[in-house]
C-alpha cells in the first residue's frame, strides 16, 4: 500500500495528535486500525473531514443545492487521489496534474457536471452510470454514492491501474473500472440513466447515445467551433434528443484508440 502524507492540508486546523477524532485510527486514537486504512505518518493525524466540510460548504455557496452531491463530495478523501505532493491542494477548488498529462477535474467541476447528470431524477440514487475518462478514479468514487452502478472507463493503461490502486482500499463494491475506449461506450452495462465525461471531444460520439436509457442524460464537454469546449447536456426522451449547451470549460481531449 502506498504511504502517503496524512493531512491536516496547508490551512488546515487539526486536533492535537492524542484526541481521538472522527476520521482516525491507529496508535494514539484508541481507535483500530483497519486493513486498507490509511496510516498517519510519523504522528501526523489524519483529520480531512474538516477541511472536506469546507469545501462542500463553498460549492454550497456557488451554488450547488443537491443535497445528494454535496453529500457525494463531502464523503470522499480527495487526497487519496492526488499525488503526495500535492495532497495539499487536495481540497483547493483547482484541478492537478495526474500523471500521463491528464488532470483531476475542480471539485466545483466535478460537483457541477454530477448535478447536472441528476438533474430532474427522483430522490435516492441513479440507475447504472457510465463515465468515459476515469483518470485517478476520484470522479468514479463520486458517483459511487449517488448511482446504483458505475462503470468507468479509461484508454490510458497507467491510470487505469493508478485508478484501481486508488479505490482498492475503499472497497467501493459498485464501481467497475474498464480498460478501453470510451469513444465506443461500453455496451455490456447499457442503457445507462446518465453517461458523463471527463475529457472533450468534437461531438459526442453516436454510441454514447445509444447506449444511454430513454429519460437518460449525458453530461459532457463538447468542443464548440471557435475551439472552445463547453458543458453539453443531452436528454433522450421517447421522440428526441434535446441539447442544451451551457458554460465554458477547460478539459483535456477525448482521444480515440488506447494506450
Ligand atoms: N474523472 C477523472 C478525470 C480524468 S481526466 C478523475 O476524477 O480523475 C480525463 C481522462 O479521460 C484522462 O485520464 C484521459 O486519458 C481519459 N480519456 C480521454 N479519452 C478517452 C477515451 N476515448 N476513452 C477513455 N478515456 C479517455
Amino acid at each position: 500500500m502506498n504511504r502517503r502524507p496524512g493531512f491536516p492540508a496547508r490551512g488546515a486546523i487539526a486536533p492535537p495528535a492524542a484526541s481521538p477524532g472522527k476520521d482516525r485510527v491507529g496508535p494514539g486514537t484508541g481507535r483500530p486500525m483497519q486493513a486498507g486504512a490509511l496510516a498517519p505518518v510519523q504522528g501526523v493525524g489524519l483529520d480531512s473531514g474538516a477541511v472536506r466540510a469546507r469545501m462542500v460548504a463553498r460549492l454550497a455557496a456557488q451554488g450547488i443545492a443537491d443535497a445528494r452531491v454535496l453529500g457525494a463530495l463531502g464523503a470522499v478523501e480527495r487526497h487519496r487521489f492526488v499525488d503526495s505532493a500535492l495532497v495539499n491542494q487536495a481540497y483547493e477548488d483547482t484541478s492537478l496534474p495526474i500523471g500521463l498529462a491528464q488532470t483531476i477535474s475542480k471539485p466545483s467541476v466535478v460537483a457541477r457536471m454530477v448535478e447536472l447528470l441528476l438533474a430532474g431524477t427522483p430522490a435516492g440514487k441513479l440507475g447504472r452510470v457510465l463515465e468515459i475518462g476515469t483518470g485517478c478514479g476520484y470522479q468514479a468514487a463520486v458517483l459511487a454514492n449517488v448511482a446504483t452502478e458505475v462503470y468507468s472507463i479509461e484508454r490510458l493503461r497507467g491510470l487505469h491501474d493508478k485508478a484501481r490502486n486508488n479505490l482498492r482500499p475503499l472497497r467501493i463494491a459498485n464501481v467497475h473500472l474498464l480498460f478501453g475506449d470510451g469513444m465506443v461506450g461500453f455496451a455490456k452495462g447499457a442503457p445507462y440513466a446518465g453517461i458523463i465525461a471527463a475529457a472533450g471531444g468534437e461531438a459526442v460520439p453516436q454510441a454514447w447515445l445509444e447506449q444511454l436509457a430513454i429519460g437518460g442524460r449525458i453530461v459532457a464537454p463538447t468542443v464548440m467551433r471557435g475551439g472552445q469546449q463547453a458543458l453539453v447536456v443531452l436528454e433522450k426522451t421517447a421522440r428526441e434528443v434535446r441539447q442544451s449547451i451551457l458554460e465554458t470549460v477547460h478539459f483535456v481531449p477525448l482521444k480515440s484508440g488506447i494506450a
